[in-house]
């Protein structure tokens, strides 16, 4: 029997199945979707088994060396998957694969350097020799953390013949142990008790416990459930008592937390309407995209749980995907409540045993649901009955990295392939998702009011150039410092939002202007004030603070801006009293930090929680009454053409978070720029008149969702080399598409050098073009040569989300 196997070798050359024979003791275990291990070349590589085949077309066949899974990782469905997002993605399928699977099912390669035959030591070079003695194997590691490169010397001998590279695949996967214990005979138990004499009553205790409890135990609750000691029960294992074995154990991030049941709650009329056609093709199994544009607080979540209770009823899964900020213990908590020990939850918190672990439970089929971040959306469910994409708009639901892919896309690729419905939820969905709404491409349901008549919150804009004009040079408007004073006298909560970490706290010289970037890329350092140094978010560059500036070398060099650390001073300054949290990347590294602050602001113990996007989303606490906004057009300048969407969904998303409870809710917004629509549009809580007017705009420039868009940048430490090759592929592009194509560029990208590498860029706009997939895959195959050594990096995204 022949196997065709997707070799972890990601170039070019290698793109292709690679045909080898089955030995006959693997014959009885091999399936398509396995892991395998396969000679290629000198060395040995991780693959995939796609296909099988009674026959080859080559001379001679290698075997495959090893079958790495029990059951397959992947389904029949997911390696069809797999080639849809190759094509789609224009990626390697190697890539495309990989990126389904939990990383610790990925394949790490040890390299070992191996003395072929010890009878010929003497004709490797002296220096050598030390290494060899007594020994075949020298692990690569060894060889590299000596002091003396012997690399050169190395070569030599792998030249001559008498030594050899050998590269071992490490299999990541590791199981979490516990030492437990248990009787060795349970029926003898009583009389074993009867053979001890008085002296030993605490091994008597013991076994009184296992008489009582005849199970396994691990030997630290035992420990602690027993009330004995270490001592006392090794000396039983001695005895023949008890036995001690390691039992393999599931890492549950969640175990040691209880979640009490909560029940459907009764649908409002509006949430009826709305779930009645969810219901409908979950009955028929019927294959439809819905988009239920529904305002923060109108009672989604509800109808997401509802709808999974109907497809779990039909003994089917359902995905949940949510952004990774607001995949908070609250929301998963919802989940939890609901479904119990059915959900499985993947996000970027975990460690990588963990992932794995809850991977494991989706792959055996042991839970019915996950809700998880982007890559969720290929758990490995065998029967999907609904996929939710909860904030479908969300940037993070593009990959920004090879495989490029928008989990949108492949939802609904894995939908229509298992006849069940789609839901993508928003309460300001993007244009594409709302326009394709509106074209009746997906069906539309709407929830524009919040449940039980709780109002939207009032929105106020205030003009901070008019602060200025008056006199008020603090970091707060008059408005928001009263109704901050207001809400720590009546002991309510407030939410103060600032957008991005370190918001523009770059460092600037007062003389002339001078600004210190970072010197590997073409952006400014941010200064941070616990470490009192300059950091560069692209490439982790970070310098002292200068004492003077290096352009003129004025004493007068200082940091601007207000980053969410000098909020916080400004707040102790000005509200002496008030006690703040603070949540920013900076104090939410630490795991279990991000939860750790907001139990504490739920159980009351601050008036103001501070923070960056990661307090835009999910919060959902009945005291917060006033929602804050300090640099609302922060974002509003960047070069994106999605700037005024982000602006609108983020300060609607914001505003949502005051008065979702009793009490009512309201918002200022703070902004030098009041009369924007994306900002003007936000006090009417109009996302249609935005969505109108956003479009006009778009249709004007020819932007999505009018056109689609594909990037293709290229990437060089010499700029004249990067400017030579995107001209080119400029001028390929416009003489291989059609003339409707608008190719744009070269440009030098928005950042144009990080990590010391210089960036160009072509943009294409189209509609219709039946081509350019095979165009696209073109230019990869002429430069193949060139990135493969690595210099030289083209990256071609379809649908950019972030445009850098
Ligand atoms: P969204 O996901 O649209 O923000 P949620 O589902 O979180 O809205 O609902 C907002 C609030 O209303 C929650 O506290 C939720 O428990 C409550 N809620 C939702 N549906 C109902 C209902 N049918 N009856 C009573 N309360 C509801
Ligand atoms: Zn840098
Ligand atoms: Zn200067």
């Amino acid at each position: 029997m022949i196997v065709k196997v997707v070799v972890d070798v990601p170039t070019g050359g290698t793109d292709r199945l690679f045909d080898y024979k089955v030995p006959v003791h693997l014959l009885p275990m091999i399936e398509i979707g396995m892991r395998v291990i396969v000679p290629f070349g000198p060395r040995k590589v991780q693959g995939f088994v796609i296909s099988t085949s009674e026959e080859t077309e080559l001379e001679t066949v290698k075997e495959i060396a090893e079958i790495l899974d029990v059951t397959p990782v992947l389904t029949d469905e997911l390696l069809q998957l797999g080639e849809w997002l190759t094509n789609s993605a224009i990626c390697f399928k190697i890539t495309a694969y990989q990126a389904m699977l939990p990383a610790a099912l990925r394949a790490k390669y040890k390299k070992e350097i191996k003395l072929v035959d010890q009878n010929r030591i003497l004709e490797i070079p002296e220096e050598l020799r030390v290494w060899f003695e007594h020994r075949d194997v020298v692990d690569w590691e060894e060889f590299k953390s000596n002091h003396v490169n012997l690399l050169p010397l190395i070569k030599r001998a792998i030249s001559m013949g008498v030594l050899e590279a050998v590269y071992v695949v490490k299999d990541k996967v590791t199981y979490k142990k516990v030492k437990v214990v248990e009787p060795f005979c349970r029926e003898d138990l009583s009389n074993q008790l009867m053979h001890l004499g008085n002296r030993a009553a605490k091994q008597k205790e013991v076994i009184e416990y296992f008489i009582k409890f005849p199970t396994a135990v691990p030997i630290t609750d035992l420990i602690e459930q027993a009330e004995t000691t270490r001592g006392t029960i090794k000396a039983l294992i001695e005895k023949n008592v008890l036995v001690e074995k390691e039992l393999e154990i599931s890492r549950d991030p969640y175990a040691n937390r209880s979640f009490k049941r909560t029940n459907p709650l009764p649908l409002t009329r509006n949430q009826k309407k709305v779930i009645e056609p969810i219901y409908h093709t979950i009955e028929n199994q019927k294959h439809e995209t819905f988009l239920i544009h529904g305002v923060t607080g109108s009672g989604k979540t509800e109808i997401y749980l509802q709808s999974i209770s109907k497809v779990i009823g039909q003994e089917k899964e359902a995905i949940v995907l949510v952004p990774e900020i607001s995949l908070t213990p609250q929301m998963v908590q919802r989940f939890k409540e609901r479904f119990g020990s059915l959900v499985a939850v993947l996000h970027s918190g975990l460690s990588v045993g963990e992932k794995y672990d809850e991977w494991r439970k989706i792959h055996n089929g042991s839970v019915k649901v996950v809700v998880g971040a982007r890559s969720a959306v290929f758990a490995p469910f065998k029967n999907i009955g609904i996929i939710i994409i909860d904030e479908e708009h969300e940037a993070t639901y593009k990959q920004e990295e090879n495989p490029r892919y928008h989990a949108r896309d492949v939802a609904i690729q894995r939908a229509s392939y298992y006849n069940c419905p789609l839901i993508l939820g928003s309460a300001t969905p993007s244009l594409e998702t709302y326009a394709r709404a509106k074209k009746g491409v997906y069906k539309l349901l709407s929830m524009l009011e919040r449940v039980n008549d709780v109002t939207l919150p009032t929105v106020e804009i205030v003009d901070m150039r008019e602060e200025l004009k008056s006199g008020n040079r603090s970091m707060f408007s008059k408005l928001l410092f009263d109704k901050l004073t207001d809400r720590i006298s009546r002991g309510e909560q407030s939410v103060l939002f600032l957008n991005r970490r370190g918001y523009s706290t770059f460092v600037m010289c007062r003389d002339c202007g001078y600004v210190a970037e970072c010197p590997h890329c073409d952006i400014s350092l941010t200064y941070h004030q616990t470490s009192r140094l300059l950091k560069c978010h692209y490439c982790g560059h970070q310098e002292n603070m200068p004492k003077t500036c290096s352009s003129c070398n004025s004493e007068h060099i200082r940091f601007f801006g207000s980053g969410t650390q000098k909020v916080e001073e400004e707040i102790t300054k000005v509200l002496p009293g008030a006690r703040v949290i603070r949540m920013d990347v900076d104090t939410t590294r630490k795991k279990g930090a991000h939860e750790k602050l907001l139990t504490a602001f739920a159980q009351g113990k601050a008036d103001i929680l501070l923070g960056t996007q990661m307090i835009a989303k999910g919060l959902d606490f009945p005291n917060i009454t006033l929602v804050g906004v300090l640099a609302a057009d922060s974002m509003l300048h960047l070069p994106d053409f999605r700037a005024s969407e982000r602006t609108f969904q983020l300060l609607t998303q914001v505003s949502g978070r005051a008065g979702r409870h009793k009490l009512p809710g309201e918002v200022v917004i703070q902004t030098y720029t009041p009369e924007h629509y994306s900002i003007d549009l936000v006090r009417q809580h109009d996302y249609i008149a935005f969505f109108e007017r956003e479009m006009s705009v778009r249709k004007l420039q020819n932007y999505p969702p009018y056109y689609f868009i594909t990037i293709v940048q290229v990437s060089h430490p010499e700029i004249t080399k990067v400017i030579e090759v995107t001209e080119r592929i400029g001028s390929f592009l416009r003489r291989s598409l059609s003339d409707k194509a608008i190719v744009l560029g070269p440009v030098a990208s928005p950042i144009a050098r990080i990590k010391d590498r210089y960036r160009y860029q072509c943009m294409i706009k189209y509609k219709n073009e039946p081509t350019l997939l095979a165009v696209l895959k073109e230019i990869n195959e002429n430069y193949k040569r060139e990135t493969q050594q690595g210099t030289l990096q083209i990256s071609i995204d379809k649908n950019p989300f972030v445009l850098m």
